[in-house]
């Protein structure tokens, strides 16, 4: 889960252009937002999905939201970050039919988002686990 928050900044603060990297200090960074299935947002579920992007210049904010643009839109993953979210917020846990409610997906959204992540888990073992797999 990847979470990328403005609020709360106070506007001086410098800001980092998500393309060169090169520090903005001046005011002069440019606000883009790019379709990304890997985001929810803590604090603005209705911006799920939504890649916010700083850029310090057009062209480095155009090129990013091509990139981003690029990248698959997997519906399962954005669920399953949302399932994650609303997990983090409820540590005593929560029933399948809670979690559809905390979500705000379908019973079947649910199931599908857990599925991706266990996937998604057993794939990076598979990967990067080790010759042994994944830990017991
Ligand atoms: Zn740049």
């Amino acid at each position: 889960m990847d979470d990328t928050e403005f609020e709360g900044q106070d506007g001086a603060a410098a800001e980092l252009c998500d393309l060169c990297g090169e520090v903005i200090a001046d005011g002069s960074e440019l606000y883009f937002v790019a379709p990304d299935s890997s985001v929810v947002h803590l604090a603005h579920p209705e911006r799920d999905g939504q890649r916010w992007i700083v850029a310090c210049s057009r062209e480095h904010g155009r090129q990013l939201v091509e990139q981003y643009r690029a990248r698959p839109f997997v519906e399962p993953e954005l669920w399953a970050g949302k399932i994650a979210r609303a997990l983090a917020e409820h540590p005593d846990g929560l029933s399948p039919t809670e979690l559809a409610e905390k979500t705000g997906l379908t019973p079947e959204e649910v199931e599908r988002g857990a599925r991706w992540q266990a996937e998604a888990a057993a794939d990076w073992y598979r990967r990067f686990g080790g010759a042994d797999g994944p830990p017991p």
